[in-house]
């Protein structure tokens, strides 16, 4: 009998025949598909032919295509619709794909025929994306250590296993600190509690076998007690548990394994031939160097700060009415802040969900789509891998563009959080194939189904990542679509965030349910305004922690990172009344692996430049100006990964972004 996930797949737009796959289809179509693309590589790597672009950099773009087919199926299920089967899958995968990619990097008769086209570069007649193709496939094999030998490559192993060690440890310190403490409240500590966090002290507390509430310091309950509890030393107590995660002395401490991280990460640069790891982490990102990162971030900083330091004048002043006397604490910024939102924007959720249905803000989506690229959307039946999923065929002008698949309503199988992702990457070699897309998320389901402004805001973000998959047009697959730099993967997604925002937009889709009037105008100003609420505070704890991270992978690794910490702190002159968002202890995005790290500052990379990009519609004929339009495809979503961002960004926009516009969006311009 044939595994269906090896196809060939006899279905409309070739798309996975899922009703047709069993779970049981799943580790031996894996281990055959990882035999085949095993063979492919080792008859590239001992090709006798002389290296060239065909035999080489395009046999590998022609590689392990059943090997994609079959995780690009699998991760879909397991991350969308998992079971136990499906998990126990994904722990059984992990170590073999990570031993298959190790593998591929360690073929040196491969690395040499790359090492070899790379050096002659000049002399193949490339076409500028088969020039990327290759420097990417060059720099890859490099940056995983290919041309090291004998001692360098034995030590860089030694590193590599240490730091994932590291990581681990990190992690579990952390969450064990977290679960090892808990504040348990009495009756009468629960006085101006909200009614959902309450509910939630009592639940934990009954999970824990204990008599009575308790707050402990997951971030969804010690957050709104810090917001909500008007008693002060109850909080600091709170808080000064939350901030000392991963620096309590003993088994669980946190500092001398960062701090080791960094002198590893800074060995492992060394050993690539950059003189920081920062250099190394940022070489393959739009902002190219530590020096880009800092310049960006300080001028977001100043502002950010004074901002902070007006609304900590107007709290404390709000603290000293309240009879309380002395400096605004950190454990006071939250409540304080709280009262504030309640008096200044009393935006009432229940009254704002009618007007946001999801099937109105699909529409609407697919609307702006049109008006901007003149995409259609029709809907078709397809066997999908739950009830759940709707799908539609994307056209332009009559011609086939994609196939869109959405998948919005929570349920127990799903992970939390959205997504997008592509089951089929778009591309042209070795055949033309097209995308197919998904958008997964966790809105909650409903007769109409209705959304928070958040949820309608994660639906044209995810919308944003599919639109860069579903018009991307190049020739090779690996640089396809979001195949980009991690800073500049968001610009699409966080740009098309905007014309949530457009008021037309939202006259014509944010419809009330039942009486299907347009939203107020009042209601639609408060929710824009709401947005900027106490950004001094979140900017400052943001870049705060982005600055420290920048600072830890730069130079000479520090022996102390909470000395090398508070040194950043006291250069930038940190606002007593707030903390890092993530103290080195708990820095799980720079610490737990090394994802983020001197990357955290890559949310407020992509936040530039999606305002600056925004704001370039607005200075033309407005959000649906038709060339800008063309250009944001032709320069940016077009073209994936086929040129560096900076070069795509420059052609859009014709200069590089500026702080301005995100100044102005998040309420920092005094
Ligand atoms: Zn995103």
């Amino acid at each position: 009998m044939t595994n269906p996930l090896l196809g060939p797949w006899d279905t409309p737009f070739d798309i996975a025949p899922f009703d047709r796959i069993e779970d049981s289809h799943f580790a031996p179509a894996l281990e055959t598909a990882l035999t085949l693309a095993r063979a492919e590589i080792v008859a590239i790597a001992e090709d006798p032919a002389a290296p060239d672009f065909a035999n080489t950099i395009e046999a590998l773009e022609a590689s392990g295509k059943a090997l994609s087919q079959v995780l690009a199926v699998f991760y879909t299920v397991a991350g969308a619709d998992s079971n136990p089967t499906r998990q126990a899958l994904q722990r059984d995968f992990a170590p073999k794909l990570a031993a298959y990619s190790s593998w591929i990097y360690a073929q040196k008769a491969l690395f040499a025929r790359i090492e070899a086209l790379w050096e002659a570069r000049e002399t193949l007649d490339l076409t500028d994306e088969q020039a990327r193709v290759l420097m990417l496939a060059h720099r890859d094999f490099r940056r995983r250590g290919a041309a090291l030998t004998g001692a360098d490559e034995a030590r860089m192993q030694a590193i590599m296993a240490r730091l994932a060690e590291l990581g681990t440890q990190f992690t579990q310190n952390l969450l064990a600190d977290e679960a090892g403490w808990h504040m348990g409240l009495d009756e009468g500590d629960l006085d101006g509690l909200p009614d959902f966090l309450v509910r939630s002290a009592r639940q934990t507390g009954a999970d824990k076998g204990l008599d009575g509430p308790v707050i402990t310091l997951s971030r969804s309950l010690i957050v709104p007690f810090l917001q909500f509890s008007p008693r002060r030393d109850l909080r600091e107590r709170a808080f000064a548990a939350w901030t000392a995660r991963g620096a309590g002395g003993g088994e669980t401490d946190n500092r001398a394994i960062a701090a080791e991280t960094l002198a590893l990460r800074q060995e492992r640069a060394q050993l690539l031939g950059y003189d920081s790891f920062a250099a190394f982490k940022l070489e393959t990102e739009m902002a190219g160097t530590p020096g880009a990162v800092r310049d960006l971030l300080m001028q977001v900083w100043k502002p950010a700060k004074a901002q902070a330091m007006r609304d900590a004048d107007r709290l404390t002043a709000m603290m000293h009415e309240d009879g309380v006397n002395g400096d605004l604490a950190p454990w006071d910024w939250r409540f304080y802040a709280e009262k504030r939102r309640q008096a200044e924007h009393d935006l009432d959720e229940a009254e704002l969900k009618p007007y946001l249905q999801l099937d109105r803000m699909i529409e609407a989506a697919f609307a702006c789509a049109h008006r901007l690229f003149g995409l259609e959307f029709r809907a078709v039946d397809l066997p999908l891998y739950h009830p759940d999923c709707r799908a539609w065929e994307v056209t332009r002008n009559g011609a086939h563009v994609a196939v869109f698949i959405g998948d919005y309503f929570a349920r127990a199988s799903k992970r939390s959080g959205a997504w997008c992702s592509a089951m089929r990457g778009q591309a042209k070699f070795p055949e033309i194939q097209g995308p197919v897309v998904i958008n997964v998320c966790n809105f909650a389901k409903g007769d109409p189904a209705l959304l928070s402004y958040d949820d309608a805001r994660t639906l044209f973000h995810e919308f944003g990542h599919a639109l860069h998959q579903m018009l991307s047009d190049v020739t090779y697959e690996s640089v396809s679509g979001t195949s980009v730099a991690r800073d500049f993967v968001e610009l699409p997604s966080q740009l098309y965030e905007h014309w949530l925002e457009v008021p037309e937009v939202l006259a014509e889709f944010a419809t009330h349910a039942e009486t299907g009037a347009a939203m107020p105008k009042a209601l639609l100003q408060k929710v824009l305004d709401a947005a900027t609420f106490d950004m001094g505070f979140q900017t400052v704890e943001y870049l705060s922690s982005a600055l420290v991270d920048l600072a830890f992978h730069e130079g000479a690794p520090p022996d102390d990172v909470m000395a090398r910490q508070a040194e950043v702190l006291a250069e930038l002159g940190m606002p007593e009344a707030i903390v890092m968002r993530h103290a080195s202890p708990q820095f799980a995005h720079i610490f737990a692996g090394d994802g983020y790290s001197s990357g955290y500052y890559s949310y407020m990379w992509s936040e530039v430049m999606d305002a600056d990009a925004f704001q370039s519609f607005m200075d033309a004929g407005g959000p649906f100006d038709a060339q800008r339009a063309r250009s944001l495809e032709a320069n940016i979503l077009s073209r994936g990964g086929s040129a560096d961002p900076e070069t795509l960004y420059l052609a859009f926009r014709g200069a590089m972004p500026g702080p301005e516009a995100l100044l102005k969006g998040r309420g920092l311009t005094a």
